[in-house]
């Protein structure tokens, strides 16, 4: 059932009296109407008002809008955030999206599931990125890290190289490389989220040959891990 029988429109004005960057004063630059579909709310038109600085050029927009679409966007983070659950972690197909938020009244076509999807992985690459020093703090809290590298590919395609710390699970990177080789593989552990020598590490014997000449040495894996990857379950 909707929460409006018709979509309401609601203003989106920043609070702001002065520019926030100079002090200047502010006036209308514009206003866009937009149609936006968010989970709690449902469909509403949003009157976005943006504001101008008349001595520095500065735009400034709606914060509590900014907070529940992306700019220009017409479907709210939380259905982004719905469907790139739905397609990636429980690995439903674009049309069982499509049905499951039907239930909850959004429309949306499978091409716009689609495009969602993609939209999220790179919101989730941006987040981690901007978290990456909060990462290697908590690794460093909970007394060090398990670095787990392995690269998978299909045929010719680019190999996919993945790297996690087996203790939070957190994983550190993932990357299309062309070749599974020091050329490509040393550049993209240097900028993982890492600091220091993991206190172990499982990793093919090629780039355990890499792991050596980044100056980590041998660091022999902890061997009760070992035994529980090959069978396929990991300690908790
Ligand atoms: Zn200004």
């Amino acid at each position: 059932m909707c929460l409006f029988s018709t979509p309401p429109l609601v203003e989106f004005k920043p609070s702001l009296d002065t520019c926030s960057v100079c002090g200047g004063a502010l006036k209308v630059q514009k206003t866009r109407p937009r149609m936006v579909t968010t989970l709690h709310i449902g469909k509403f038109y949003a009157r976005e008002v943006i504001l101008v600085c008349s001595k520095c050029d500065c735009k400034h927009r709606c914060e509590q809008l900014g907070n529940l679409v992306p700019p220009g966007a017409n479907f709210g983070y939380d259905v982004l955030v719905y469907v790139g659950r739905a397609l990636y972690i429980r690995h439903r197909s674009e049309e069982e999206v499509v049905a499951e938020l039907a239930q909850r009244n959004i429309q949306i076509s499978p091409r716009g599931a689609s495009s969602l999807g993609s939209k999220f992985i790179v919101y989730l690459a941006i987040a981690h990125d901007r978290c990456s020093n909060d990462i290697t703090e908590a690794m460093r809290l909970s007394g060090g890290y398990i670095f787990h590298l392995d690269a998978t590919c299909e045929g010719r395609d680019p190999i996919l190289m993945t790297s996690l710390d087996s203790i939070s699970h957190i994983v550190l990177g993932n990357v299309k490389l062309p070749a599974e080789d020091e050329k490509h593989i040393v550049p993209y552990l240097r900028v993982l989220p890492t600091e220091g020598k993991p206190e172990g590490y499982l990793a093919t014997m090629t780039t355990s040959f890499l792991l050596i000449s980044i100056g980590w040495g041998y660091i022999p894996p902890p061997v009760s891990y070992v035994i529980t990857s090959l069978v396929g379950k990991t300690l908790t």
